[in-house]
């Protein structure tokens, strides 16, 4: 079932997120949801306050950013970065590597893209969806997606992280977005 996604402006956006056990009700239908949710909206990540739960859960799928290279030899080099995954109660245990910009968007924040500066490799711990403990080290692309998910489970956006200047500068579409005053090829629920 395709869910709405939460629009910025929303205060379950805002909250730091509880960790799940294996009995959480419904859990598997959720997660279905979401990664139904998260592809018609055509994301590479979705978190579980966008739609609407506060619990520490979130998916990634970078497929998009590889699909381009098409040599054949190339992929099974592919298929070794991509990362389809879901993570619950991950809790990200070192940052390291230089910090490099990249250009983010946001599925609750739509039309709305701006360079971000983290760092380049994540070592991450988390559940997948077996409730099996995993401790992984990621980087580039893929630490970046996690990175950013992992922040909205955490009540943080992409937009906390721009200069006062871009921050004054995005204001009035901020404000827009969470009105309603924003065109999205997907379903959406505005807080006002
Ligand atoms: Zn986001």
């Amino acid at each position: 079932m395709i869910l709405p996604i939460v629009a910025f402006g929303a205060p379950i956006l805002r909250k730091k997120c509880s960790d799940i056990s294996e009995d959480y009700p419904e859990f598997n239908s959720i997660l279905s949801n979401m990664w139904e949710t998260m592809y018609e909206a055509n994301g590479v990540g979705l978190a579980a306050p966008q739609i609407n739960r506060d619990i520490r859960l979130f998916l990634i799928d970078t497929t998009p950013f590889f699909e381009e290279e098409e040599e054949e030899e190339e992929e099974k080099k592919r298929n070794e970065i991509i990362v389809k995954q879901a993570f619950i109660n991950a809790r990200i245990l070192e940052e390291s590597g230089d910090e490099w910009e990249f250009n983010e968007g946001c599925l609750s924040i739509p039309d709305l893209r701006e360079d971000v500066s983290r760092k380049s490799i994540i070592k991450i711990e988390y559940l997948d969806e077996n409730f099996k403990k995993h401790i992984k080290t990621y980087d580039g692309l893929t630490a970046r997606v996690i990175q950013h998910e992992y922040d909205h489970i955490n009540g943080i956006l992409f937009t906390d992280k721009l200069t006062a200047l871009r921050k004054r500068m995005i204001k009035g579409k901020l404000i827009d977005i969470s009105k309603g005053k924003v065109s999205a090829k997907y379903k959406m629920r505005f807080p006002r």
